[in-house]
């Protein structure tokens, strides 16, 4: 079908092909051919690199191969998922007809097909493809023309679960709005994707940014298109949205048409947030802080990996919402809080609710797949189940005086639909096929004719092996067999040998009709067996027409209710994450933090909630508990500044990483891993911590760690909440000194933020009085026999000195470095060579010839080692640079 010979026209088949390629540009062409999807031209050679499957060649095409591969359908799930995963967007293309129609138009006629589906990293709803605790987001953002001071929107759907939000955002808070919901695709107007102000910001996201043309998002029709998905004649009932809302959210809903064609995944009607009612953290914050995930992009280490007891998909992903978008109304704070409260006062209750739940399927997602027209059979279990287990759930609580969120839950609960549940109960069976075009999950009883259709088929199954027993008595031919496949359906079959038997006799002839004969066997067929034959074909395809016609039945119903499974499921989801904080403050000893409006931030015996829990599995020394106060002071109308030194290993970045968790855990409604806590709701939480590599974009750490501080003085105000770390290690001593001291100035006086401050420039300490609101505190280390012994405490005071060298030693250092190191320190300690390496040179031996001294063996490494020690220049580095030299001084040596 596919040969056209050199330079010939291509085949009908490739002219379809091409058409319906050319109308996809941009994404790889599923195209179906029985039970293949095949990819040919550069689709397959993209294809078969990305998934590590044969390119072969078919047919010629202007008189060159064409390249080729193809994928099974029963396989095609596993194989989206990679190339999905891969960055790239699948078009699904459909055979429309059967081909037996196709070939009724001639022989030429080529097989009906149209693309049902672009799939993409944000539009897929199978089981297989997604995480049951992930959500997946598709974003769309919203700009219009004329817009006071560059407002945009943005919207996000996740189809799997049919969740929409809608927010107003400004260039400020673009990308740590987009980060919160760290959505698996973005899609925008071309004009904005060219926009060169916006690149920084779809450069930093790390995932597909989709442009799509401009008419998407035209806010003049998007009201028509909203009205017209959720099939209402006004808008009033959604509440209000700005045009640029309005362009997001259209510009959302255009984007599942399109990628959706013929289906309309049920959505939930857009929910409007509240600019500025999530806790603002920058997105350098929420990567260095590793809240989901860590810096190197695993879930363990991270927080919502050491936090997460859910037992449920849907309860996992409210978790992790939670955690990316903290509350900033301590109202709404106080309110998740005393579900928690409520669950710890009742265990046992919370146990058996954590039983009920472990069984609960994930009901979001399979209510979309129904929607879409690719769900199966358990997916309409998943629905029985989930509504049964609601109601088990819901007697639990019956009669008890609740919380708001445990009542609300309840609320949902009641208003379930209950016939609906019902009819599930009574229409399906115990064992669910995957498909539902293999038959056989209704239940026995819904329905008489289904039984009937079923009796015969089965009935009939009985007298076909009757009839088997009455042939061989007959013939006296005991191989004798009736067997069924495919082509021929039920037949029966003799060996060769005995075909004599079968043929020879007149009345034989008559009765046995001749149907194939094979190398070593002939197959017969008798008038009653044909008779019997369609009667079970008959009865089986009328049984499997009638269950699917109640499978369609139980679908639309239960998608006409979705809002209310939907509302259920959200509740179910609420109880698990409310159940399962209390199961981690139980658990691993956490306080309920007191959140108020105050500029309050005091934290009594305060531990890192994964450092502590890391350290308990290795069965180290336990964690040690450190108290924070920031809160402002003898009345002072602000907040206050830590000044924080100590050795490198003390404990520093901990401590600070840990208040910046625990405001995080409390304001998301969590209890927090402290003694006491006391936290006036942060608005904006910033940090500078660790050294995010930013090397790949071509800036150095340097640069990174000034961008990073300068967002944060531009941002920061008295609501906020800074953690800063070693600010101005990334430069010369001197430089890094001045910048940090002018930062924390600057906090104090302009952003007049709480803020921690860590550092190893001791001079800043100098600071506390001239700054009435900074007060130096150090990480207590204890020094024994020459060695340092970490406390991990924090205390009022100063460092007197930061043990770098010590430090060294514990790392392993050669003896012979470490000695000399202290020998330079003590010199340059001693002032004598007051930032003066030239000198420091001269009046030092060098340590190299002490290295030769005691270990004459060493040679060809010395020469070596000599350079590299003559080209420091030890005034002009840091102490993190120094102890970066020692390690490959020590490589050398
Ligand atoms: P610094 O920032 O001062 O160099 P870190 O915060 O990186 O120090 O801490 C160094 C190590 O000390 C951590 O890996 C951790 O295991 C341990 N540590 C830090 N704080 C504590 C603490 N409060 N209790 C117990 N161990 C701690």
């Amino acid at each position: 079908a596919y040969d056209a010979g050199a330079g010939a026209r291509p085949t009908p088949m490739m002219e379809q092909y091409i058409e319906i390629k050319a109308a996809n540009e941009g994404s790889l062409l599923f195209y179906r051919m029985g039970d293949f999807y095949e990819l040919f031209f550069d689709d397959a050679v993209q294809a078969s690199k990305a998934l590590g499957i044969t390119l072969t060649r078919r047919g010629k095409h202007l008189g060159e191969d064409i390249p080729m591969c193809g994928v099974p359908i029963h396989a095609a799930d596993d194989y989206l998922q990679t190339l999905i995963a891969k960055g790239f967007r699948v078009a699904v293309c459909e055979q429309m007809e059967d081909p037996a129609e196709a070939k009724k138009r001639g022989s030429k006629s080529v097989v009906r097909r149209d693309v049902v589906r672009l799939v993409t990293p944000g539009t897929i709803t199978e089981e297989k493809l997604l995480d049951p605790s992930e959500a997946n987001f598709l974003m769309t953002l919203g700009r219009v023309k004329g817009a006071e001071d560059g407002r945009m929107a943005l919207a996000w759907i996740d189809i799997s679960t049919g969740a929409f939000r809608v927010v107003e955002t400004a260039a400020d808070r673009l990308l740590a709005d987009i980060m919160r919901v760290d959505p698996r695709e973005l899609i925008v107007a071309e004009p904005v994707f060219h926009d060169a102000s916006l690149r920084p910001v779809f450069d930093m996201i790390g995932r597909a940014v989709t442009p799509q043309p401009a008419s998407l998002f035209d806010s003049a029709i998007a009201e028509a298109r909203i009205k017209r998905y959720f099939d209402v004649a006004a808008l009033d009932g959604f509440g209000q949205f700005s045009r640029c809302e309005l362009s997001a959210i259209s510009g959302a809903i255009a984007y599942i048409e399109k990628t959706q064609i013929a289906q309309r995944p049920p959505l939930m009607r857009p929910e409007r947030e509240e600019e500025g009612s999530s806790l603002f953290i920058d997105p350098a914050t929420r990567a260095n802080l590793e809240l989901v995930r860590t810096l190197s992009g695993s879930r363990d280490g991270s927080l919502l990996k050491a936090i997460d007891r859910t037992v449920t998909g849907g309860g996992a992903r409210l978790l992790a919402e939670r955690l990316m978008s903290p509350l900033t109304d301590a109202q709404a704070i106080a309110m998740r809080q005393d579900a928690v409260s409520f669950f710890l006062s009742e265990q046992q209750l919370a146990e058996r609710l954590r039983e009920e739940l472990k069984g609960v399927p994930d009901m979001p997602r399979a209510l979309s797949r129904l929607a879409v027209g690719r769900g199966g059979p358990r997916d309409l279990g998943a629905l029985q189940r989930g509504l049964d287990a609601a109601r088990a759930i819901a007697a639990l609580f019956s009669g008890r005086a609740l919380p708001r969120e445990i009542e609300d839950a309840c609320a949902a609960f009641a208003r379930l639909p209950g016939h609906h549940a019902e009819h599930l109960d009574r229409a399906l069976g115990d064992e669910l096929p995957l498909l539902k075009r293999d038959g056989g999950f209704v239940r026995a009883g819904y329905h008489p004719e289904l039984d009937e259709m079923r009796g015969l088929r089965d009935q009939s199954r009985r007298i076909i092996a009757g009839l088997q027993a009455q042939y061989t008595d007959e013939t006296g031919i005991k191989s004798l067999k009736i067997k069924h496949n495919n082509v021929l359906g039920y037949f029966i079959e003799v060996t060769a040998n005995h075909h004599a038997i079968m043929t020879d006799s007149d009345e034989a002839k008559g009765r046995f009709i001749h149907r194939q004969t094979m190398a070593n066997a002939m197959r017969f067929t008798t008038t009653e067996l044909a008779e019997l034959e369609s009667k079970i074909a008959n009865a089986a395809d009328r049984a499997l027409a009638i269950e699917l016609a109640i499978f369609d039945e139980l679908t639309s119903e239960a998608v006409a209710l979705s809002d209310f499974i939907r509302a259920g499921a959200a509740a179910l989801a609420v109880l698990d994450v409310s159940a399962a904080l209390a199961c981690l403050a139980e658990e691993q000893g956490y306080c309920r933090p007191m959140v108020d409006a105050s500029l309050a931030f005091n934290i009594v015996a305060g531990r890192h909630p994964v450092v502590e829990q890391a350290l308990r599995r290795q069965a180290a020394n336990p964690f040690v508990a450190n108290d924070c106060d920031l809160s402002p002071q003898d009345g002072a109308p602000h907040g206050a500044i830590w000044l924080l030194t100590g050795p490198n290993m003390g404990g520093k970045s901990t401590f600070l990483r840990q208040n910046a968790l625990i405001a995080i855990l409390a304001q998301m409604g969590s209890f927090v891993p402290a003694g006491a806590a006391h936290i006036g709701v942060v608005d904006r939480l910033f940090s500078r911590v660790g050294a995010s590599d930013d090397l790949a974009r071509g800036r150095s750490t340097f640069m990174v760690e000034m961008v990073e501080t300068a967002a944060i003085l531009n941002l920061a105000g008295e609501r906020s909440l800074v953690i800063l770390d070693e600010i101005g290690r990334g430069t010369a001593t001197f430089d890094g000194l001045s910048i940090a001291w002018a930062a924390v100035e600057y906090l104090h006086e302009k952003n007049r933020c709480r803020a921690l401050f860590a550092t190893h420039f001791h001079e800043m300490t100098a600071l506390s009085e001239k700054l009435a609101r900074l007060a130096n505190v150090t990480m207590r280390v204890k020094e024994w026999d020459g060695d340092v012994v970490f406390l991990h405490e924090v205390a009022k005071g100063a460092a007197d000195r930061s043990y770098g060298v010590q430090v060294a030693r514990l790392a392993g250092l050669p003896e012979a470095v470490v000695a000399r190191a202290r020998d330079v320190l003590h010199q340059l300690e001693a002032g004598e060579t007051s930032g003066k390496a030239d000198k420091l040179i001269d009046d030092l031996p060098l340590f190299s010839v002490e290295v030769k001294r005691e270990q004459p063996k060493q040679k060809s490494g010395d020469s070596a080692l000599l350079q590299a020690v003559l080209a420091l220049n030890p005034d002009e580095m840091t102490p993190r640079e120094a102890m970066d030299e020692l390690y490959r001084l020590k490589k050398l040596a």
